[in-house]
C-alpha cells in the first residue's frame, strides 16, 4: 500500500459471490475509493475491526454469518458512526425492514445498478462526514460548557418554581439539594449575600431588565466555598395573563476566580518569600527612571546568588531550605530598606535582584557591601546555625544605561563571572569584552577547541507519560568532556559560550546531533520526542529557524519529534517577535516547550499569549509539592489551564514516588527526573526505554 492510498476513503465490500466482489471493486476503485473485500459476515466484521473503513457495503445473504448479524455486530462495535449500505434482493421488503432494524443506513437492490451504487456511496459518505462534524461540534460545546462550569435555570415567579438544567448538580456541587424555589435558593446563599440576591430577583420580576448577581455558597461537606454567578432576564410575554418568568444561565466561577487570583499573584510575586518576582522587579526599575523626580538619579542593580544553598538543601532538607530563603529575603529587605532600595526581588531559585538608589559608584559599592553584610551572621534553622555565602554581580545606571533588562542581565553575567573567579562582588564591565578564566585554565580557549576535538556530547533524560507509564520523550542535555577537568556541568560553560557568541555554533551542533539521534530512534521503531534546549540568545538571534530546518533536513527527522525548549526573560523581551517565531516553528511542525515554568519571570500569562505545546513545571515547585499547599494550588492552576488548552505539562526534577504521586494527582501529564532516571548517554537510554517497565504508581 503506498502512503497516498491511506488518504483515499476506504470502503469495505462484504459479499460471498466472487464476481460481485470483483465488479464492486473495479467500479468503485475507478471512482477514487480504496476498496477492501471480505467473503462473509465473520470476515467482514474482522476486516472492519482491523481497517476501520469509512463505509461498508454488505450483502444480506451469505453462508456462515449473514449480513444482518454482521451489521448488528458492527453497530455494537462502533455505534452509528460508519454508514452501512445493505445489498438486498429486489422487492424483498422483509429483508429491507430487517436491514434497517439491524442498523443499516441505506440499502440497494440486487442486481446492482452501478451508477446508482456510486451515487449512494457518495451521498452516504457525505452525510456521515457531516454527522461526524456535528457530533464533534456538540462534544466541543459540551466540553466548553463543562470547563466554563456553565448551566441554565428558569424561575416561574407566580408558581414560585425554580428549575435547573441537567448538569446543575455537577456544577453547583453534589452535596447540594437543588433549590426548587427562590426561597430555597436564598436559604443556601451565604447570609451576607442573601439580601442582595433576593432583591435582584425581585427587581427583575417587577421591572424587567437584566439580572446579574454573584454570590457565595458556603462550605459544603465535600466542597469548599463556591462562587456562583447568575445572569438572566425576564421573559417578555405578549399576553399579560401569562405568569412572569425569569430565566438565564449560571456559572460556577470558583476555579476561575481562584485561578485569576493565582494568575495575578504569580504574575508579580514570589510565593515563598513574598518578594517581587523578576517581572515586577523589571517594572520597578522602569518606573524609577520614568518618574520625573528620579529620572536622572543613579541606580545600582545587583544580582545576588547564594553560593552554597544547594548544600543546605541537601543537608537539612527542602523545607529547611525554604525557611532559609525566607529568612535571607527578610534580612535583605530590612538591610536594603535603610540603604534606600527601589526594588528587591527573588529572581531565581536562590537568586535575588536588588535595586538601590545611589549618587556615585563609590556609594553604590558601599551600599551593596553593607546590604550583603546582613547575611554574614549565621541563620538559625531548626535550632541549627547555618552560614550562607553570597556572590553578587552589579551594574550601575551611569555606566550601563537605564534599560531594566540589560541592567539585570549584565549584573547576572557579572555574578557568574564573580563566582568563577572567586570574588564576592563584581561590577559588570562597561564595554562588552569579558575575559574568562576558571582558576588557571583558560576556558575560552578550551571551549574554542572543544567543538573541533569532539569534546561535546549529548546525554538524554527520559520523560514518562503518567497515563500508560511509557517513556514518550527525552530531553537532550549538553555535556562537555574536558580532557583535564573531566565532565564540566553545563551551567558552568553555557554562559561562557553565550558571552563568546559561540552558543550559535554549539547550539547548531546540538540541534544536528539531537535530530540525528531522534531519526535513529524513530527508524528503530522507538519514536521518542527529543527536546532541545535553546539559550535565550539563540532564541533572539535570526538564525534559529534556518538552523533547525537544516538539522531536520540533513537527517530526515520527522519534525513532530523535535521539541524546542525556551526559557523566559531575554526571549520574552520582544513578545511580538517571540509569538511570530513560535507560530512559525509550530506551523512547520515543531513542538515548543516553556522551560522552568513557575519561577521568577514566568507567569501564567505565557499560557494565554504564547503559542506553545508544553509547559515544564520547574523543579523548585516539584520539590515543595509534598509539603507546601500554596505550591500545590499553583501547580493545580497551571495544570487546569494547560488541560483546557490541551497542553502537555511535564513535572521536572521528580525524585521520589511521593512527588510522582502528587504530580499525577495534580494533573501533570508527564514526569522527568531522577525518579525515572538521570540523564544518560545514548546506549544506556536506548536500553532503558527498551526494557522500561514501571509499576503503576
Ligand atoms: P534544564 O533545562 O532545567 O535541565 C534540567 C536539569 O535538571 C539538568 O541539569 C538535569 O540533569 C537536572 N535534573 C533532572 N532531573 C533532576 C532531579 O530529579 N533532581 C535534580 N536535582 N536535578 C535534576 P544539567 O544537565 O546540569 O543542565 C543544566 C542546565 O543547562 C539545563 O537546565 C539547561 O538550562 C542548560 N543546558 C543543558 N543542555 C543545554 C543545551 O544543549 N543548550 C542550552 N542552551 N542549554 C543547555
Ligand atoms: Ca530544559
Ligand atoms: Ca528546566
Amino acid at each position: 500500500m503506498s502512503p497516498t492510498d491511506t488518504r483515499l476513503p476506504t470502503l469495505l465490500a462484504v459479499d460471498d459471490d466472487p464476481t460481485t466482489r470483483k465488479l464492486v471493486q473495479a467500479v468503485l476503485s475507478k471512482q477514487g475509493y480504496r476498496v477492501l473485500l471480505a467473503p462473509d459476515g465473520q470476515a467482514g466484521v474482522e476486516a472492519f475491526t482491523a481497517n476501520r473503513p469509512d463505509l461498508i457495503l454488505m450483502d444480506v445473504q451469505m453462508p456462515g454469518m449473514n449480513g444482518f448479524d454482521a451489521c448488528g455486530l458492527v453497530r455494537q462495535l462502533d455505534g452509528d458512526a460508519t454508514p452501512i449500505i445493505m445489498l438486498t434482493g429486489s422487492e424483498d421488503l422483509e429483508s429491507i425492514e430487517r436491514a434497517f432494524n439491524a442498523g443499516a443506513t441505506d440499502f440497494i437492490t440486487k442486481p446492482i445498478n452501478f451508477p446508482l451504487l456510486a451515487q449512494r456511496v457518495r451521498y452516504a459518505l457525505r452525510s456521515s462526514q457531516l454527522n461526524r462534524e456535528l457530533r464533534g461540534v456538540r462534544q466541543r460545546q459540551a466540553a466548553a460548557r463543562r470547563i466554563a462550569g456553565l448551566g441554565f435555570w428558569d424561575w416561574n415567579a407566580e408558581a414560585n418554581t425554580l428549575e435547573w438544567s441537567d448538569d446543575a448538580t455537577d456544577l453547583l456541587g453534589d452535596d447540594l439539594q437543588l433549590p426548587t424555589t427562590l426561597a430555597d435558593l436564598l436559604f443556601l446563599v451565604h447570609p451576607a449575600d442573601r439580601n442582595r440576591v433576593g432583591q435582584a430577583f425581585q427587581a427583575v420580576r417587577e421591572t424587567g431588565g437584566k439580572l446579574d448577581v454573584e454570590f457565595r455558597l458556603p462550605d459544603g461537606e465535600a466542597a469548599g466555598e463556591r462562587i456562583i454567578t447568575m445572569t438572566g432576564e425576564r421573559a417578555e410575554e405578549d399576553d399579560p395573563m401569562q405568569p412572569v418568568r425569569v430565566f438565564g444561565a449560571f456559572q460556577n466561577v470558583t476555579d476561575s476566580r481562584h485561578t485569576q487570583a493565582m494568575v495575578d499573584y504569580l504574575a508579580l510575586h514570589d510565593e515563598l518569600t513574598g518578594l517581587a518576582n523578576r517581572r515586577l522587579f523589571v517594572r520597578q526599575i522602569r518606573d524609577f527612571f520614568a518618574a520625573p523626580e528620579t529620572a536622572q538619579a543613579g541606580l545600582l542593580v545587583g544580582w545576588i546568588d547564594l553560593a552554597r544553598f544547594n548544600r543546605v538543601n541537601e543537608a537539612l532538607g527542602e523545607s529547611s531550605g525554604d525557611a532559609l530563603l525566607a529568612q535571607v529575603a527578610q534580612r535583605l529587605k530590612s538591610a536594603s530598606a535603610s540603604a534606600g532600595h527601589v526594588g528587591l526581588a527573588r529572581v531565581g531559585g536562590d537568586e535575588f535582584g536588588l535595586a538601590l538608589r545611589c549618587r556615585s559608584e563609590a556609594e553604590a559599592e558601599d551600599k551593596l557591601q553593607r546590604t550583603l553584610q546582613a547575611l554574614d551572621l549565621p541563620f538559625v534553622i531548626n535550632d541549627q546555625e547555618v552560614f550562607v555565602s553570597v556572590c553578587a554581580g552589579w551594574t550601575l545606571s551611569m555606566h550601563h544605561g537605564q534599560e531594566p533588562e540589560p541592567l539585570i542581565n549584565q549584573a547576572m553575567d557579572a555574578q557568574q563571572q564573580a563566582r568563577s573567579q572567586g570574588f564576592k562582588t563584581l561590577k559588570a564591565p562597561q564595554s562588552a569584552s569579558p575575559s574568562r578564566s576558571f582558576g588557571s585554565l583558560d576556558v575560552e580557549l578550551d571551549l574554542r577547541k572543544a567543538l573541533q576535538s569532539q569534546q561535546f556530547c549529548l546525554h538524554y533524560q527520559p520523560q514518562m507519560a503518567l497515563r500508560g507509564n511509557r517513556i514518550v520523550g527525552v530531553e537532550s542535555l549538553l555535556r562537555w568532556q574536558h580532557p583535564v577537568r573531566g565532565m564540566v556541568p553545563p551551567v558552568q560553560f553555557i554562559p561562557v559560550l553565550e558571552d563568546m557568541g559561540l552558543i550559535h555554533e554549539v547550539g547548531a551542533w546540538v540541534m544536528g546531533e539531537a535530530c540525528r539521534q531522534a531519526k535513529v530512534w524513530s527508524d528503530a521503531g522507538m519514536p521518542l520526542r527529543v527536546a532541545i534546549n535553546l539559550s535565550p540568545r539563540q532564541f533572539m538571534g535570526n538564525e534559529l529557524f534556518g538552523q533547525i530546518e537544516a538539522a531536520v533536513q540533513a537527517h530526515q527527522t520527522p519534525r513532530h519529534l523535535v521539541e524546542l525548549e525556551i526559557t523566559e526573560g531575554l526571549a520574552m523581551q520582544d513578545p511580538d517577535r517571540a509569538i511570530e517565531l513560535l507560530t512559525r516553528l509550530r506551523a512547520a511542525g515543531y513542538k515548543v516547550a516553556i522551560d522552568d515554568f513557575g519561577i521568577g519571570y514566568s507567569s501564567l500569562e505565557y499560557l494565554l499569549r504564547f503559542p506553545i505545546d508544553t509547559i515544564k513545571i520547574d523543579r523548585a515547585f516539584v520539590m515543595r509539592v509534598t509539603d507546601t499547599e500554596t505550591d500545590r494550588a499553583v501547580i493545580r492552576a497551571i495544570t487546569a489551564i494547560a488541560q483546557s488548552l490541551q497542553l502537555t505539562t511535564i513535572a521536572e526534577g521528580v525524585e521520589t514516588q511521593r512527588q510522582c504521586d502528587f504530580m499525577e494527582a495534580l494533573g501533570a501529564s508527564e514526569i522527568q527526573g531522577y525518579f525515572i532516571s538521570k540523564p544518560l548517554p545514548e546506549p544506556a537510554l536506548t536500553a532503558l526505554v527498551r526494557d522500561f517497565k514501571h509499576a503503576p504508581g
